[in-house]
């Protein structure tokens, strides 16, 4: 049997044509690889798979009506209509695959359009993998909204390179500083995250006495958006 990894293999090896067409947009390389992969027609998708002799149902799981080609899953499931609907992205071209499909809107050369093309595309591939393999329905308003957070987190993750990350070089403006251990006090510093993509958000604390001894420390995750 044919997995999933060879699969790759077999495609890349296969399909030597060279997309670079997206290779000036300011896109996470995770996308641009999506995005190449999606062009050569490598993902793995139940026609793909089945041509590498996996044993799948080549009908897409989401609708049931159509086999799931790139094209398909990308452009033509309602769950990809639904979301384009909510994007900013003018989907309306003549195409029947989905390489040709990106370059008509490529062609129109509106930066943010090409953009947010890359990673809504990629969002909706995510929410039919999440669909098929976790059962996890994402609505066609969070798929494009993930996929803009990622994109601005990401421009702003490249804005700050070689900038410290801390409040306390925050522009200059010195939101906060450093205080020492006071007698007799325990002194408690707390971190949080957000994890947008992923609907997840964490923190996590230390607590240490004025001798800087750790007291006690704990940590804390939730499923969520704050
Ligand atoms: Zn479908």
């Amino acid at each position: 049997m044919v997995g999933i990894r060879d699969l790759r293999l077999v495609g890349i090896i296969r399909l030597k044509v060279p997309i670079n067409f997206c290779k000036n947009l300011k896109i996470p390389p995770k996308i641009r690889n999506f995005l190449w992969r999606a062009t050569l027609g490598v993902l793995p998708t139940c026609i793909q798979l089945q041509k590498c002799h996996v044993p799948v149902n080549v009908d897409c799981p989401l609708c049931n009506a159509h086999a799931k080609t790139v094209h398909h899953a990308l452009v033509e499931c309602e769950v990809a209509k639904d979301a384009w609907n909510r994007s900013m992205v003018d989907v309306w071209a003549e195409a029947t695959t989905f390489s040709s499909w990106l370059l008509g809107i490529f062609g129109r050369g509106h930066e943010g359009e090409m953009e947010e093309v890359t990673v809504v595309s990629w969002a909706i591939w995510r929410a039919q993998n999440e669909f098929v393999w976790q059962k996890k329905s994402w609505p066609a308003s969070n798929i494009v909204a993930s996929a803009r957070n990622m994109l601005n987190q990401y421009k702003f993750a490249q804005g700050r390179k070689g900038l410290s990350l801390s409040p306390l070089h925050d522009g200059g403006r010195n939101l906060e500083r450093w205080i020492a251990l006071e007698l007799n006090k325990i002194k408690v510093n707390v971190d949080g995250a957000l994890f947008e993509q992923e609907g997840r958000f964490g923190m996590t604390s230390v607590a240490r006495n004025h001798h800087g001894a750790m007291v006690e420390v704990f940590k804390k995750g939730k499923i969520g958006c704050v």
